[in-house]
C-alpha cells in the first residue's frame, strides 16, 4: 500500500489497535517525509525556476491545507481514532507535524542544490552554494568503487602446472588453430573418411573440409612438418566434441597432448616419462598402470591408469572399487602418422599421449561436475 492510500484509510481499516501499532504507522510516515525530501535534495535542480517549482510541489503534496497528506492523516487517523487511542495518536501526530516542518517551501529551497550540466556529458559542476550545503555537495573524500581482483581459472592453473612439468623435462610448447582442416584433424592421424573412429569424434563442421578440432593432435602433425625430428613437444589447447553435456562431458574442453620423436624411442621411454609426470602431478605415492587400448594414431596403444587418489587404491565409488582410475590415452606413434608429418618411420620412432585438463583438475580438487568450470560462477571460481 502506498503512503497516499494509507492516509485515506482509518486506523481501524489499517488494523492499528494498540499505541505501539499507531507509533509504527507514524514512524513509517516520518520515514517517507525524509526519503521524499532526500530524493529531491540528492537530485538537485538545473535552475532557480525548476527549484521553486519542485519545492512547491513537494510542500503541497504534504502540507497543503485541504488535500495534503498531513491534513488527510488529521481527518482519517486522528479524528476517527477510538477514545482509548486518542492520546497516542495525538502525540504521534504532533511529532509528525514537527518532522514535516522541513517540507516548508523556504526550508526546501535552502536544501536543494543547483546542479549545472557542464560541457562534457555526465560531468556535474556544483554551484558554490551547493558545495557548502551539508546535504547537496558530493563528498570527494569518499573512497572510490572497489573492483574485486580476479584469479587464474582452475583449468588454466592445472594446464600451467602440467606445462611446467614437461618444460622441466625439456619439452617445448606448440599451439595450432582451433578451426582445423579435415586433413589435419583426421586423415593425417590415420583416420580416413571411412574409419569408424570418426563417429566418436564427430564435431561441428564449418564446411565439409573444415571443422572445430576434436583433439589437439593436429598440432602434432603441424609441428612435425615444421620442425622435423627429433621433436619433444606438448600441445595444450581447446577442443570440441559432440558429447551431451553432463557432469563428466562438455562440448568444449581442454587437452594437453605430448609427442616425443627421436631415434631409439621405445615404449619404456613412454612409461618412464608418464610415470614421472603422474607422480609429479598427483604426488609421489601414486602408482601407475598401463592397460592395452586402441587409437588409430598409435600402435600399440594404451590407457594410463593411476592408483585412485581418493582411496589410495583400496577401492571406492570414484574408482568403481577397482583402485585404479584411467587418466589418459597413450601409445607409440603409428608409422603412418610419422610419414604424414614428413618423418621417416624407418629411422625414427615416437610416443604420444593425450589428457583432458578438466578431468585432471576435477581429480586434483575433488570437483564432481565438469560444468562448474564453464559457468563463470564467482562463488565457485574464488575458491581457487
Ligand atoms: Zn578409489
Amino acid at each position: 500500500m502506498t503512503i497516499d492510500e494509507k492516509v485515506r484509510k482509518t486506523l481501524k481499516e489499517l488494523e492499528a489497535k494498540t499505541p505501539d501499532e499507531v507509533n509504527n504507522l507514524f514512524a513509517g510516515v516520518i520515514a517517507a517525509v525524509e526519503s521524499e525530501r532526500q530524493k529531491l535534495v540528492t537530485r538537485g535542480t538545473a535552475d532557480e525556476s525548476e527549484r521553486e517549482r519542485l519545492a512547491k510541489e513537494l510542500r503541497d503534496r504534504w502540507l497543503a491545507r485541504k488535500s495534503g497528506i498531513i491534513s488527510s492523516i488529521d481527518e482519517c487517523w486522528l479524528k476517527t481514532a477510538p477514545k482509548e487511542l486518542k492520546p497516542a495518536v495525538g502525540r504521534a501526530f504532533n511529532e509528525l507535524r514537527k518532522a514535516s516542518a522541513v517540507l516548508e517551501t523556504n526550508e526546501l529551497l535552502k536544501a536543494i542544490p543547483l546542479k549545472r550540466r557542464g560541457k562534457r556529458q555526465g560531468e556535474l559542476i556544483f554551484s558554490a552554494d551547493a558545495g557548502t550545503s551539508k546535504m547537496g555537495g558530493r563528498d570527494l573524500t569518499l573512497p572510490g568503487y572497489r573492483r574485486p581482483l580476479g584469479s587464474v581459472h582452475p583449468v588454466t592453473q592445472v594446464m600451467r602446472e602440467i606445462e611446467d612439468i614437461f618444460l622441466g623435462l625439456g619439452f617445448s610448447i606448440e599451439s595450432g588453430p582451433e578451426i582445423e582442416s579435415v586433413y589435419y584433424n583426421f586423415e593425417a592421424l590415420n583416420i580416413p573418411e571411412s574409419h569408424p573412429a570418426r563417429d566418436d569424434w564427430d564435431t561441428l563442421y564449418v564446411n565439409s573440409q573444415v571443422l572445430l578440432r576434436t583433439h589437439t593432435s593436429p598440432v602434432q602433425i603441424r609441428a612435425m612438418e615444421k620442425h622435423g625430428a627429433p621433436l619433444y613437444i606438448i600441445c595444450p589447447g581447446k577442443c570440441y566434441r559432440h558429447d551431451n553435456p553432463d557432469s563428466t562431458h562438455a562440448t568444449m574442453f581442454h587437452q594437453v597432448e605430448g609427442l616425443a620423436v627421436d631415434t631409439d624411442i621405445s615404449f619404456a621411454d613412454l612409461k618412464g616419462t608418464l610415470d614421472f609426470f603422474a607422480r609429479k602431478f598427483f604426488g609421489e605415492k601414486i602408482r601407475t598402470n598401463f592397460f592395452p587400448s586402441f587409437f588409430p594414431f598409435t600402435e600399440p596403444s594404451g590407457d594410463l591408469a593411476i592408483s585412485c587418489v581418493f582411496c589410495e587404491g583400496k577401492g571406492c565409488r570414484v574408482c568403481k572399487e577397482s583402485g585404479w582410475v584411467e587418466v589418459m590415452g597413450c601409445g607409440m606413434v603409428h608409422p603412418e602418422v610419422l610419414r604424414h608429418g614428413g618423418i621417416d618411420p624407418g629411422r625414427y620412432s615416437g610416443w604420444a599421449f593425450g589428457l583432458g585438463v578438466e578431468r585432471f583438475a576435477m581429480m586434483k580438487y575433488d570437483i564432481n561436475d565438469i560444468q562448474l568450470f564453464h559457468q563463470g560462477d564467482a562463488r565457485f571460481l574464488e575458491q581457487f
